[in-house]
């Protein structure tokens, strides 16, 4: 219970104007981007918009002492729960530390606070010739503090990786108020245990990050995109493995079957070839023209080998952009299908892509559920997304059965609960099971450590 003179203690450290506690500011604090039902429980007793990570500190101070529950929040796009506070208390939102501190050009790094939008940063450093390439699709909107904390991917993760690939190092605010500055800029560090990595991934549960330090490329200077239609889902896959076995790297490899094919053509008003069953859109990168021109070759010659029925190189942005459509549109436009969409997002290794795949389909034939299949084939990462109406309890039913058999499918081709979007609040019950008894006591015991009075994002994981 925040009482008033915790509330005053607040407000003499970030200011009144920063400290929320109308019913519908807190409302509006109570949901994020999953799927999850909107609850009055949920809402936050306070919410709090620290400017610096002294502010966070002294919040964090005093929530220790009071042993108030405390949720960071960065623009709320999670997809699992993550910022949703479970247990009232404070909702500390980071929306107001938008600084990018530093551009190191000489040692290609960049330093930013929590609340800068990821879209913003790749902005900042491609202005200068320096590329940060985790790129969630999500990233018009989502901070770089929330990518951090849940390891946030993207498309180009195939050839560039993830967030943790690039953190180098953090600050972050311990539960008791500890300010803990942790990595640096030396390139090659093995001071201690790597703390660091320790927080990426940690969904707002050891620590609040308030600053990352983040390693940044040279910029491609060209890049294309490339549309390979095929007979069969088998054949898309096959593909990808025969490509990067053969050393072609593609900066990005989706694919989609042909259900979704159909729902984004029928979107997007666009024809498709009737033959095709999957689809797979590729960005290519190079120095040059002549570098795409080798690639676009190269995989076109390994498509052909695996059954390719179609093969389209855009010659232009545009054409570019067009081909891209279909892919960006498919999220919406699945969505738009039903009343609830409940958006997976296994990865498997990669493969197992096409069984894991067979077993979706089987999983939706047994509980007559639509369930559409896409996602990043170069790295395994799947998003099935399961077109359904929760309001009617017999279907809610069965569609959580048909999720439970989803992630068990996972787990049986050697595969996890999450690529990307975390565990949060809506894969907590199945964490157990992908991590196994000593996995999870390993877990606690880092938890117990970090935060003894369990005050930080509680009710997460697990
Ligand atoms: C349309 C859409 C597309 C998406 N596409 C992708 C995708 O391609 N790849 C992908 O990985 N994700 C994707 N996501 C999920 C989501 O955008 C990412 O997980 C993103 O990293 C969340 O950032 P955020 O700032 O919104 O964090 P929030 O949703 O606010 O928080 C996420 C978690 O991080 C914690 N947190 C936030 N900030 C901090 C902080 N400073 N310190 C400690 N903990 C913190 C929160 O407590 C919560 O547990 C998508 C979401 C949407 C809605």
């Amino acid at each position: 219970m925040i009482t008033d003179e915790i509330k005053k203690k607040i407000r003499a450290i970030v200011g009144p104007e920063n400290v929320l506690d109308s019913d519908l500011e807190r409302f509006s604090y109570s949901y994020d981007s999953s799927f999850l039902p909107l609850l009055p429980a949920n809402k936050p007793e306070i919410v709090v918009r620290p400017l610096t990570t002294e502010e966070v500190a002294k919040i964090m101070a005093v929530a220790y002492e009071y042993e108030i529950p405390v949720t960071p929040r960065g623009a709320a796009s999670g997809r699992t729960g993550g910022s949703v506070p479970l247990q009232g208390g404070i909702s500390l939102s980071l929306d107001r530390m938008t600084r990018i501190v530093e551009l190191d050009e000489k040692n290609m790094m960049v330093t930013a606070e929590a609340g800068v939008r990821t879209i913003d940063l790749y902005n900042h450093c491609a202005a200068r010739g320096l590329f940060y390439p985790p790129d969630p699709a999500s990233w018009k909107f989502s901070t770089i503090g929330g990518n951090v904390a849940e390891n946030a991917g993207g498309m180009r993760a195939v050839k560039y990786g993830v967030t943790s690939d690039y953190v180098m190092g953090l600050d972050v605010v311990l539960a008791d108020g500890t300010v803990l500055q942790t990595g640096g800029k030396a390139i090659k560090n093995v001071t201690g245990y790597d703390l660091k990595s320790l927080f990426t991934g940690s969904e707002g549960t050891l620590g609040i990050i308030t600053k990352a330090l983040l390693r940044l490329i040279p910029m491609p200077k060209r890049r294309g995109t490339l549309q390979v239609m095929f007979g069969s889902l088998d054949d898309g896959c096959a593909t990808i493995h025969q490509m990067l076995q053969a050393g072609i790297v593609p900066a990005a490899a989706e694919i989609m079957d042909r259900f979704c094919l159909d729902t984004a053509a029928r979107h997007s008003r666009i024809d498709l070839n009737p033959a095709a069953a999957s689809c797979l859109i590729i960005e290519i990168d190079g120095e040059d023209d002549g570098a795409l021109a080798t690639q676009a070759k190269q995989i076109e010659a390994v498509a052909k080998k695996c059954g390719s029925i179609a093969f389209r190189a855009a010659g232009s942005e545009e054409e570019s952009e067009e081909l891209w459509a279909i892919r960006r549109g498919l999220s919406s436009a699945v969505a738009a299908l039903a009343p609830n969409r409940l958006g997976e997002d296994i990865s498997v290794p990669r493969d197992a892509f096409p069984e894991v795949v067979r077993r979706i389909r089987a999983i939706s034939e047994k509980y007559g559920l639509t369930i559409a299949v896409y996602g990043h084939a170069g790295d395994g990462n799947l998003h099935p997304s399961v077109l359904c109406d929760l309001g009617n309890p017999e279907e809610a039913k069965r569609v959580h059965q048909a999720v439970d058999e989803i992630f068990a499918a996972a787990l049986a081709v050697g595969g996890t609960l999450s690529g990307e979007h975390g565990i949060g609040i809506t894969k907590r019950l199945y964490i157990a099971q992908a991590l196994g008894e000593a996995g999870m006591r390993t877990l606690k015991a880092v938890k117990q450590a970090l935060d003894p009075k369990g005050i930080l994002n509680p009710g997460k994981i697990w």
